[in-house]
């Protein structure tokens, strides 16, 4: 369980008017055994297992990115930030953060599929999916078992993501969901087992989030591999009368 020192938050923009009490500036020095320690075993993990291999990353060596991103579950770094009851280390904000920073130092490949998978391919069904989801997916998504990936752009909804076209419908046996649509940039669509996809049902002002089996039995078809000016692994995922597993 964390041990992490707990200051009064800074909400908004009130870091700029709001005067700094110097014992709540955080710094280095502040670490805890706990994040020194996570700390060290991050820093030997980069340089031992990402630096030495950057250019294969770059060069989408995706069967490396994978036994990597593996190698990372292993040794707890994916599931970091997930609580204890769902096989996570359940560590706080600055051991989260020093995995994050020295991971997305070594490379802008492997930073992609590690930031993907931990942040929006896993945190949506551990932050808001019901019990029953939790327990089949997150434990797997935290341990690197499985990899997750986030299915929000599309050819006409980037920033403006509400706008996005693609659909859901509840089958006539009220138990599935039918999803159609295009998907494009999806870090780790490549390798993952699980998407967060999001569609929006009839009417609906709002989209919805769906958890998707990586699964073609589902109707994915994945589109070319985009070429980047520093590699990261994004591709375009078409869905056509695919099955959703729902609660
Ligand atoms: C490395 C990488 C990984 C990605 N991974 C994923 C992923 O895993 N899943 C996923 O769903 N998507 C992913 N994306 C897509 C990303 O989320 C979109 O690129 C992003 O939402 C912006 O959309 P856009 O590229 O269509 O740009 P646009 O929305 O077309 O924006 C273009 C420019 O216009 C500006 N702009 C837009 N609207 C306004 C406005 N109203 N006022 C002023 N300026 C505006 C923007 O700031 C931007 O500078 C990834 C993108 C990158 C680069």
């Amino acid at each position: 369980m964390s041990t992490e020192n707990k200051v009064e938050m800074i909400r908004g923009g009130q870091f700029i008017v709001k005067e700094t009490n110097p014992s709540e500036v955080f710094t280095p020095e502040d670490f805890t055994d706990e994040q020194k320690m996570m700390r060290d075993s991050v820093q030997e993990f980069v340089d031992k297992e990402i630096v030495p291999h950057k250019e294969r990353f770059e060069k989408k060596d995706y069967a490396l990115t994978e036994e990597v991103m593996r190698k990372a579950g292993e040794m707890g770094f994916l599931g970091i930030a997930v609580p204890e009851e769902y096989d996570g280390l359940g560590m706080g904000f600055v051991s989260t953060m020093l995995v994050c920073d020295y991971i997305s130092g070594a490379t802008g490949s492997i930073a992609t599929a590690f930031g993907a998978h931990t942040g929006i391919g896993t945190m949506p069904i551990t932050l808001y999916g019901t019990e029953e989801q939790k327990k089949k997916y997150v434990p797997k998504l935290a341990t690197g078992e499985w990899f997750g990936a986030y299915c929000l752009t599309e050819p006409g909804a980037g920033s403006d993501a509400n706008s996005g076209k693609t659909k859901a419908e509840l089958t006539a046996d009220g138990k599935h969901y039918k999803i159609n649509g295009q998907k494009m940039w999806i870090s780790n669509a490549g390798f993952c087992n699980v998407f967060v996809v999001f569609a929006r049902l009839e009417d609906d002002k709002n989209i919805t989030g769906f958890i998707v089996e990586n699964d073609s039995s589902n109707g994915i078809s994945m589109g070319e591999e985009e070429h980047k000016l520093v590699y990261t692994p994004l591709l375009l995922v078409r869905y056509s009368l695919m099955i959703v597993w729902y609660q």
